[in-house]
């Protein structure tokens, strides 16, 4: 059997926001690991539109295409295209599970929820020409005892971040605004891989660096410790996601800086209690956003956070306040949000119900856009409000201050250079890409994760009182 799996590229790739490196980073994950059901001798072409042009005029027996929000118009017209000529086209994804009824008009077939427990059932009736219209997850989710992923199906040399991987499904908590509850409804939604599958696939990976992509690296505690406590000695270097709670508790963050943790992405989202509350994100209620801070750069871990303006409380300083924030605190880099209301959501039902979605067109749910009335912000000032908070926190005399609040001479360097790096030098990272050069990248981003070592590494202080020193003894 001949299988085509497609994911299709956000709208912005072909808008002035597109920046081809943020979408050469991650391989499609979830396709390779659906490819892993198939049979041994079935033909199967993975293809990326991130990364490659895609080649429409094949005549596949089976299509399946992985639809997300923003790619979502995209997928339902390479979906048509194949239609039109008779093939079997099934698709799947967060937005096909939000909104079925939209997405099964374009489909033969759809998938909702997970698809580890849906695919093999609905390959046994596709061989049985007895398929079904919907394929539901709902009971008996795992990842584990799973079958390899199949990297083989990856085009490692497109991707800064080939060694991806993702050791659990959903996430222990329940955010209004996120797309969790939706995607895993009707059955558990939080659940992981075992400790020694995990650290036999971390084995099988070629290269130090990895980047789980995890929505919570920490989320299950016990699997985590168990996790570092194997990885100690197998020199890797790697990012990860987790909140502000599982930071300043116990230990694990420790261990998993010992393990090799060098940059992890936090959800500080707001600084508001109320913002907070509306968003039942009561897992950041009353912590101490910078004693986090401080105990990963303590442990030498850069910080991607992660802020959503938007949401009912915030009023015109927030841009500013939040910008500022992110500076003294030295975070590496900032990823900012407009609040979006995905279908499926909490959110987006109570918005509903309020009246104040403004628009269906998913293409502006891309976090940039307002899609729905504000309250204490217009929408202009919302989105000019979140431009300027781009534009400030990476103006060059800020990334350098933010850098040079670190401690140690390392730190800052690697802050200077990461910071730069990811924003800085667009042109060049599309000649590298185009060039097809990024995998010569990186072993440059494993040295720039390599660990800052407190016992050899020179901090301000230490440089200064040597300054002074050769001061003295040149004037003496
Ligand atoms: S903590 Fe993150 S992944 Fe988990 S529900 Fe909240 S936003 Fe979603």
């Amino acid at each position: 059997m001949k299988v085509k799996l497609i994911l299709p590229s956000l709208t912005e790739a072909k808008t002035a926001y597109w920046r081809p490196i943020k979408y050469s980073l991650f391989p499609p994950l979830g396709l390779a690991t659906l490819a892993a059901y198939l049979d041994e001798n079935d033909e199967i072409d993975l293809q990326d539109q991130h990364v490659e042009k895609l080649n429409l005029i094949d005549s596949p027996d089976l299509v399946l295409i992985e639809v997300y929000i923003t790619n979502a118009k995209r997928a339902y017209s390479i979906a048509e295209q194949y239609r039109s000529r008779g093939i079997f086209v099934a698709l799947g994804g967060l937005h096909v599970t939000s909104l079925p009824e939209e997405a099964e008009k374009y489909a033969d077939t759809i998938f909702l929820g997970p698809a580890e427990q849906t695919f093999p059932e609905f390959l046994s009736d596709f061989k049985l020409k007895k398929i079904k219209r919907r394929y539901v997850s709902i009971a008996g989710r795992t990842i584990q005892n799973q079958p390899p992923i199949r990297r083989d199906l990856i085009k490692r040399d497109k991707y800064l971040v080939p060694n991806s991987l993702v050791i659990s499904r959903g996430c222990p908590h329940h955010c209004d605004f996120c797309y969790k509850d939706a995607f895993f409804k009707n059955g558990k939604s939080f659940y992981t891989q075992k400790v020694d599958e995990i650290l036999l696939e971390i084995s099988r990976l070629k290269g130090r660096h990895l980047y789980f992509l995890d929505d919570h690296l920490l989320g299950n505690p016990k699997l985590a410790a168990e996790l570092f406590d194997g990885m100690r000695g197998m020199n890797q270097v790697f990012q990860g996601a987790a909140t502000v709670k599982s930071i300043l508790e116990g230990n694990l963050i420790e261990k998993a800086a010992e393990a090799g943790l060098r940059s992890l992405f936090v959800g500080f989202e707001t600084f508001s209690p109320k913002n907070l509350q509306q968003s039942n994100k009561s897992q950041n209620l009353k912590l101490d956003y910078e004693k986090a801070t401080r105990k990963l750069h303590d442990l030498g871990i850069m910080i991607n956070g992660s802020f959503v303006f938007g949401l009912d409380d915030d009023d015109k300083d927030v841009f500013k306040r939040t910008v500022d924030w992110g500076i003294e605190n030295a975070i590496t880099t900032a990823t900012y949000h407009i609040l979006t209301p995905y279908p499926g959501t909490r959110l987006f039902e109570q918005m509903e119900k309020e009246r104040r979605i403004v628009t269906h067109d998913w293409d502006l749910y891309d976090t940039r856009h307002v899609v729905y009335k504000t309250r204490s912000l217009t929408s202009s000032e919302l989105e000019n409000g979140y431009w300027r908070a781009y534009k400030e926190f990476y103006k060059w005399s800020n990334v350098i201050k933010a850098s040079f609040s670190h401690d140690q001479l390392k730190h800052q360097m690697k802050h200077l250079v990461y910071t730069g790096g990811w924003k800085k030098f667009e042109g060049l990272w599309n000649f590298i890409i185009n060039a097809g050069g990024l995998k010569t990248m990186l072993p440059l981003l494993e040295l720039l994760l390599s660990k800052v070592d407190y016992k050899t590494d020179q901090t301000k202080d230490a440089i200064i009182n040597n300054l002074n020193e050769t001061d003295i003894e040149l004037t003496a």
